[in-house]
């Protein structure tokens, strides 16, 4: 696991009851953050957050929606009861619909970018300044290796994460000068509960093919991505998009 100060802080992480989004909480968490353990899901933010006081860590369940923009401003107040917030990790997202642009569903279309973009602006709207009167610290917004290239029968996904990119350079233009980093991480293929809802074993062994290592990734392989560009270590990483894809965008 990663080791990077980031103590004396609290954290949000979005989507934080599963997946990639656990992994961050555990692992900035076991770095000394108080991390606030949002999720759609009572008991899926439960269960991370006993995962975490058990191995001597501090955090709290955060129930709420990410498309409601009321739930990022609470989120901000939770984590600042615990700790001044310098760190947010705007991870929440789903999949959507299968289908080409012609026959896209528009409910799956809305849905998807209600999620997966929309509440990154939310978020980063109520955490960006809260950030900047602490003293600074770092945003990461979990896009994809699809906020760069796209895929077939994908399009509100490839829109949404390729959206996310835009609007991380420009929090991160808006707020430098206040101390405030905003990077945004590209993950390829990941093993997590996502995927395995998508795509089933051939379509995930196909896929593993298409990056460089012959494998999909770990959650705890992004995880340490994140913990790195959220830390003091990172101080002058800004406005920038990291891949931790395998390989995946080489070819
Ligand atoms: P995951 O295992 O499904 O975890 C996502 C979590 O977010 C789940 O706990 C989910 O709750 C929650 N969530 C969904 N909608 C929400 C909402 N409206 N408000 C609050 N929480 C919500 O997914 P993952 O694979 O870890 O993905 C995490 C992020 O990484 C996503 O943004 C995804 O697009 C991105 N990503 C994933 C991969 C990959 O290959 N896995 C690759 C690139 C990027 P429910 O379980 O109840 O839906």
């Amino acid at each position: 696991m990663a080791t990077y100060d980031v103590a004396d802080r609290s954290a949000v992480v979005t989507g934080a009851g599963s997946g990639i989004g656990r992994a961050i909480a555990l692992t900035l968490a076991a770095n000394g953050a108080a991390v606030v353990v949002g999720d759609v899901r009572q008991e899926a933010a439960d269960a991370v957050v006993a995962e975490i006081t058990e191995a001597g860590g501090t955090a709290v369940a955060f129930v709420g929606d990410v498309s409601d923009p009321a739930v990022a401003v609470a989120a901000v107040q939770a984590a600042q009861a615990l700790a001044p917030l310098r760190i947010a990790v705007n991870n929440a997202g789903i999949g959507g619909a299968a289908a080409p642009v012609g026959e896209y569903p528009i409910d799956s279309w809305q849905k998807v970018i209600d999620i997966n973009l929309n509440a990154v602006f939310y978020g980063t709207r109520a955490q960006a300044p809260a950030i900047a009167e602490n003293g600074g610290g770092a945003i990461v917004n979990i896009s994809s290796v699809l906020g760069s290239v796209g895929i077939p029968m994908s399009s509100a996904y490839v829109t949404a994460k390729h959206g996310v990119v835009g609007l991380t350079k420009n929090a991160a233009l808006e707020y430098g000068a206040q101390g405030v980093r905003v990077n945004a991480v590209g993950p390829g293929f990941i093993h997590t509960p996502l995927v395995d809802a998508n795509l089933d074993t051939d379509a995930q062994a196909a896929l593993a093919a298409q990056h460089a290592l012959g494998r999909l990734g770990d959650a705890q392989e992004v995880a340490n991505l994140v913990a790195f560009l959220a830390s003091d270590a990172a101080t002058f990483v800004s406005g920038s998009y990291h891949l931790v894809d395998g390989g995946y965008a080489a070819h």
